[in-house]
Order: structure tokens, then C-alpha cells, then sequence
């Protein structure tokens, strides 16, 4: 039987359409799974929703509609948008599934409970509901929280704490030894810093009363689950951990965790100190993209600088939006996109980069070999798989455009269309050459731009020209 390879994307919260930070970081992890795949592995990946927020309740009031018709849109447009960008994902985790979710995230709590490592606490803090989480005094700019423009509210209550404290130590050992992974290593000092200055003991519940969404705490009603919680334990419930365990004993522990920058303190402290309080196995790696700025600044109704994801399908394709993604897009950086960026990307890599390229090489072939080119199933180049065993989509997509700009250069620099007139044997064979070139780069677009691969193999098969242009030039 193959390797297995266990990939997730964060759950996304569903309180507005997705956006480009969201097309991301599902893109990333797809090519990733992909590419995993072609290399004849086992491969698990999941995406989903974290249903189990005010933030969606006061979403759904803003609309008029209750919760559970507000998720029910939502969650359809984030579905619609990973089926367009063709993200092949086995599973969709939705974390008010009281039957897929909720099971795995209690079994979670039971063993941190059974560990000794909730204590119930009378707490008083200023929470902000924006952040859904208490912020200090400190934070506040003029009584108000800065990201939010709010003024929080004082909340007292008794709630579980995790005692996350207690596994600093370890925590860090295993980000120093390696055994947790962190990607980029900028990111993997941040979670050092923090970690040296030690973690504090995280509310994990809240009183059932005062929420409206979540999961029950087990053996308290008086208490539900607290966001970070139960939204964490989404990578194992999904597998069936706490009930039908087969995939977990298959995939957990996961070989990464795809996710954006702002969510690295859970994923790389609270995520790991909650695993090693129920004694499973940690994840192997978690890597840390950035954020999508348009014009140099974060993308904002209000700023008018917002690009729609489902625009840029409906006017390039998907194709071209996952193209875009790995090669301008750094992985570890913050990155800027904008429409008129995306737009000369387009027509240089793939108008007239690729989509010139495949018209040209395949109306040589057609007028001038008299059958298909046998195509060597050929190895996909070793500095490509080591790109992507390195997460480095961004480096696999420059190798893609350089072997595009390589047998364009073979084109102008032998001519093959004049040379058929004088020397048509060499002619026919420096042909057959590009043709086996074209299908190699067919061979490495398939994590990246699975559509076109399968339509240049085709191409290639037939032996025979595109009837419209693969990616036609926008003025
Ligand atoms: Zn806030």
C-alpha cells in the first residue's frame, strides 16, 4: 500500500462570501495534494467551515436570516468557488455537524479532562466581540479595540481553562527538535519568541447561556465549547477520531497544516499543548503563508480595492486564478494583487507564454508529422518534485514558465517551420523533440493547472491543434 499523506487547509469562518485569502489557502493546499497523488501516494485532504462563532450568528442578524439559512448560503458559495478552482478535496467539514464533528472534538475534551487539564475559573475581562476573544486593556485605543472599532464589553463568568502553561516546555522542544515543523523559519522563531516567554492558560468554554452556537461541553451543560477549542480539533474529528477511528489510524498525524499567518499562535501552541495533553500525536508540519494585499494595502469594502475571486474565474478561468496564485503569490510572504496585475500575468504567462506555445508546437506537429509523437512517459524534473516536496509552489510554477520560455527559445533559435523546406527529416525530429517537451511541462501542470495538462496530453495524443486558443489574449 502507498505512503499516506493527510493535508488540511484552517476551516474557514463563514460570516461573509470567500475571499482571495481563502481561494489561497485551499489552492496551496490542493497543488500540494495533487502533486502527492502523481507521486502515487494515499492522499486525505480536508477543508471546511468553523460554524461555532458569533461572528456567524451576528452575520446571519446583519442579513436578516436565521443562523442555520445564513451557513446554508455561505457555506454554498465557499463550496462553489473550491469547485470551480477544481480543489480536489475529500472532505468538507462543517463544525456544527453534531455527527461528523461534535463527536471527535467531546472525545478530544474527555481526554484533556481525564489528563487533569481543565480547571473552572471565575473570569473578568474585556471581551471583544469582533475578536472573539478577551483583549487587555492595552490593546484599546480611546476604550475602543483597533481592529475592530468597538468598545468591548465586561464580561465575568466561570469558564474551563486549558492549561496550556504546562506544556510550554515540551511545546518547544518539539519545534526546536523538529519533530513539529514550522515553515518558514521566520514564522518558526515568532512561535520561539512566544513560546520563551511562556504560554498562559486558555479559557476553552464558555457558560451555554451567553453562546448560541457550539458544541455542549460533555458532563456540563452549563457550558459549551469555546471557539479555538472544538475548531482545532476539526483535523481529527473529521477522521473519525472518538467514533469510526479508520481514518485517523490512517492519516493522523497530519504531514501539514496549510494555514495564514494570523492564525499561527493557535495552530503552533494551543493546537500541539492540547494534543500532548491527550497524549496523540502531533502534526508534522505547519506551514505559514501571508496575507493578499491589493495596491499595497489590505483589500477592504471600504478601500474599494477587493478582488473577487469568482470575478477573476468568470473573466480568466480557474486555470489562470490557480496559475496566478503559485507563481505570483509568494507562499511564506504577503504578496499584492490587483486587476491590472493579474491581468499582464495573464497575457505573459499564459496567453502568450503557454497557450502560444501549445499552438505553435501542435500546428507544427499537425501539418508536418504525419502521426501522433510516441511520448515517452517521462520523468517529471527533480528540481520540480523538490519544490513541492517543499512546499515552494511558488518555485514549481518558476520552473513551469522557464520550460515554457526554453522551448520557445528551441523554436526561434532552429526555426523548424523554415527548416522543413531544406532539411524536413531534421525538421520532423527537432518537432518531435518539442513536442516531448510540451507534453513535460503537460505532465508538471497537473498539480498546478489539471484542466490544461489533460487538454495538452490530448492535444498531443491527437495530434492536433487547439480549436480556440487555451488562453486567449485580454486587451
Ligand atoms: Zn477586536
Amino acid at each position: 500500500m502507498g505512503k499516506s499523506f493527510y493535508i488540511t487547509t484552517p476551516i474557514f469562518y463563514p460570516n461573509a462570501n470567500p475571499h482571495m485569502g481563502h481561494a489561497y489557502s485551499t489552492v496551496f493546499a490542493d497543488i500540494v495534494a495533487r502533486y502527492h497523488r502523481l507521486k502515487g501516494e494515499e492522499v486525505y485532504l480536508l477543508t471546511g467551515v468553523d460554524e461555532n462563532t458569533e461572528k456567524v450568528v451576528r452575520a446571519a442578524e446583519a442579513a436578516g436570516k436565521s443562523t442555520d439559512e445564513y451557513l446554508a448560503h455561505v457555506v454554498s458559495n465557499f463550496k462553489t468557488l473550491f469547485a470551480d478552482l477544481s480543489i480536489s478535496y475529500d472532505q468538507f467539514i462543517r463544525t456544527s455537524d453534531a455527527e461528523r464533528h461534535w463527536p471527535g472534538a467531546i472525545a478530544l475534551w474527555k481526554k484533556i479532562e481525564v489528563a487533569g487539564d481543565f480547571e473552572k475559573r471565575s473570569y473578568r475581562g474585556l471581551y471583544c466581540v469582533g475578536h472573539e476573544a478577551f483583549i487587555t486593556e492595552k490593546e484599546l485605543v480611546d476604550g475602543t479595540c483597533p481592529d475592530h472599532g468597538e468598545a468591548p464589553q465586561v464580561l465575568e463568568e466561570e469558564n474551563y481553562f486549558f492549561k496550556l502553561s504546562k506544556y510550554t516546555a515540551q511545546i518547544k522542544e518539539h519545534i526546536e527538535s523538529g519533530k513539529l515543523e514550522i515553515q518558514p523559519d521566520t514564522r518558526r522563531n515568532e512561535i520561539l519568541a512566544l513560546l520563551s516567554r511562556g504560554l498562559e492558560d486558555v479559557s476553552f468554554s464558555r457558560p451555554a447561556g451567553k453562546v448560541s452556537v457550539g458544541v455542549p461541553v460533555p458532563n456540563d451543560p452549563s457550558q459549551k465549547m469555546y471557539v479555538w477549542c472544538d475548531a482545532l480539533a476539526n483535523y481529527i474529528s473529521a477522521l473519525g477520531f472518538g467514533q469510526n477511528e479508520a481514518l485517523y489510524t490512517k492519516f493522523w498525524p497530519a504531514d501539514a497544516h496549510i494555514i495564514g499567518k494570523d492564525i499561527l499562535r493557535f495552530h503552533a501552541a494551543i493546537w500541539p499543548g492540547m494534543l500532548l495533553s491527550a497524549g496523540l500525536p502531533l502534526p508534522k508540519k505547519i506551514v505559514v503563508h501571508g496575507f493578499i494585499t491589493s495596491g499595497g494595502t489590505k483589500m477592504s469594502k471600504t478601500l474599494g480595492n477587493v478582488v473577487d475571486p469568482q470575478q477573476l474565474i468568470s473573466e480568466y478561468g480557474a486555470e489562470a486564478v490557480r496559475f496566478y496564485l503559485a507563481r505570483h503569490v509568494s507562499p511564506f510572504e504577503d504578496s499584492d494583487l490587483t486587476l491590472s496585475s493579474f491581468k499582464e500575468a495573464y497575457n505573459a504567462d499564459l496567453a502568450n507564454g503557454l497557450g502560444n506555445l501549445v499552438s505553435r508546437i501542435m500546428k507544427m506537429a499537425a501539418t508536418h508529422l504525419g502521426k501522433p509523437v510516441a511520448v515517452p512517459e517521462q520523468a517529471i524534473p527533480q528540481s520540480f518534485m523538490d519544490a513541492l516536496d517543499a512546499y515552494h509552489i511558488q518555485k514549481a510554477a518558476d520552473i513551469v514558465s522557464e520550460s515554457i520560455a526554453a522551448l520557445d527559445r528551441r523554436i526561434q533559435e532552429t526555426e523548424p517551420f523554415k527548416l522543413v523546406k531544406t532539411d524536413k527529416q531534421k525538421a520532423e525530429a527537432i518537432i518531435e523533440e518539442l513536442v516531448v517537451g510540451l507534453y513535460a511541462i503537460a505532465r508538471m501542470l497537473n498539480p498546478l493547472m489539471p484542466d490544461t495538462c489533460e487538454k495538452i496530453k490530448a492535444l498531443v495524443r491527437s495530434n492536433s491543434t487547439p480549436e480556440t486558443p487555451l488562453f486567449p489574449r485580454k486587451e
